[in-house]
């Protein structure tokens, strides 16, 4: 039985001050419920053009707030990370990665404004600008707290970045001797800004039964959304940090956050006391990844500054490799005959950690973020295409489950 374990979303950004204020942007973009629909010949003088139609399994549009068809941060983490939560609690693993052009609103999506949600209370709403990762936290440890009493949880949190083919750890505190060390969130030292990326980069390897992982990596226990929330703070502030005077960083690298979730049953039996545990226990493990992904708009000019140079190769070598993958993924379903086409995983870090999230053992969700402006029209018609690609892709997943003794 196949059944779509990759399914795809598209939101579409409002248009920001500066398009608004110039007189020749306007809006290509209409969407009809699962249909999109782009208008690349809409001209000032009203000449008709080419329509483009796409259609996906959610479409997102947060163009115009007081459209009724609006839709707001908590509609996109409802709609995109719900089911994956849904589904990392039966033991599945799960995947949330955001793809698109600088600007359209890909981190706006998984992490949103300030990178936080900064609500102090604790147990209300979230933020009204809280993105999707903040959001996604804070609602594992609500469904947490309301099985307190049958499920034991173990969770595990890590963070890190793939730039230029390297893989930085954000949750690392680096003291003067490039250790790590895991302190007290709140006194770890600010990191200068070139601290991430001047430790040594970590290597991925293979483990024989969870795949690919990153060797050294800082791995955090948390057991509160509190503490969650701190280590992202950490981890949002070294990115940002190192992003400084460096050509805008964060669009040239790619974020990963992990959580592992490790579920045991907790069976009581009222004849003995009732403190004790007894009985079978099963231990369900899930491993969560939420991906902001770099710009994917060609990087075309290279300046003469040789760093620029090799960012734009391995920007062009993990996104490209994505596409690969993509494709070929796309295509060993249509060659269901001679069956085995070979997927290029290994080509590139980010797909080599990725692979049990494409093609594998996940349950994942493609969120394609795009412009509405005519000005942008061949990134987003360049996105949309990628997307519709990534749709015909099929997950076969399977529960991590293991005996417990
Ligand atoms: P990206 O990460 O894809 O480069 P950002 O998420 O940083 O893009 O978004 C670019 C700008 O547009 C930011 O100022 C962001 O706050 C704003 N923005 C993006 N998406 C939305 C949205 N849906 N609603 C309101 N503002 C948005
Ligand atoms: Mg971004």
């Amino acid at each position: 039985t196949e059944i779509s374990n990759l399914t795809v979303a598209v939101r579409v950004r409002p248009l920001n001050a500066q398009e608004c204020s110039l007189a020749k942007v306007t809006n290509v973009v209409r969407v009809c419920g699962n249909e999109l629909t782009v208008s690349a010949g809409m001209t000032a003088d009203c000449t008709a053009g080419l329509t483009h139609s796409f259609t996906y399994d959610h479409i997102f549009d947060s163009t115009d707030p007081d459209n009724e068809f609006y839709a707001n941060q908590d509609d996109v983490f409802v709609g995109t990370s719900m089911p994956l939560i849904d589904r990392a609690f039966q033991g599945y693993n799960a995947c949330l990665f955001a793809y698109g052009q600088t600007g359209s609103g890909k981190s706006y999506s998984m992490m949103g404004i300030e990178a936080l949600d900064d609500d102090a209370s604790g147990n209300s709403i979230p933020h009204p600008d809280a993105g999707i990762i903040p959001r996604f936290c804070r609602e594992l440890f609500k469904r947490l707290e309301n099985m307190k009493h049958s499920i034991r949880a173990e969770i595990e949190i890590s963070y890190f970045e793939i730039y230029n083919e390297k893989i930085h750890d954000l949750l690392c505190v680096a003291n003067s001797e490039n250790n790590c060390s895991v302190g007290s969130v709140h006194v770890a030292s600010t990191p200068t800004s070139t601290s991430v990326t001047n430790r040594p980069a970590l290597k991925v390897r293979e483990h024989p039964i969870w795949g690919p992982y990153v060797v050294d990596l800082s791995i955090h226990p948390v057991d509160s959304y509190e503490a969650m929330r701190n280590w992202l703070a950490v981890g949002n502030s070294q990115r940002a940090t190192a992003a400084t005077g460096m050509n805008d960083k964060s669009s040239r690298s790619h974020s990963i956050f992990n959580i592992v979730l490790n579920l045991t049953e907790i069976s009581h039996d009222l004849s003995k006391n009732k403190s004790e545990e007894t009985g079978t226990r099963q231990t369900r493990r899930s491993r969560i990844s939420l991906v902001d992904l770099a710009g994917s708009e060609r990087i075309s000019m290279v300046g003469s500054n040789g760093d620029r140079i090799r960012e734009g190769v391995s920007i062009n070598k993990s996104l490209l490799t994505l596409g690969k993958v993509i494709a070929a993924l796309a295509d060993s379903k249509k060659n269901t005959v001679n069956g085995s086409v070979f997927v290029p995983y290994r080509e590139s870090v980010l797909t080599w950690l990725l692979r049990e999230n494409l093609g594998g053992n996940s349950k994942t969700v493609m969120l394609a973020t795009i412009s509405p402006a005519n000005i942008n029209i061949d990134e987003t018609l360049a996105t949309l295409r990628y997307a519709c690609q990534a749709r015909t892709i099929v997950n076969r997943v399977k529960v991590n489950e293991s005996p417990h003794d």
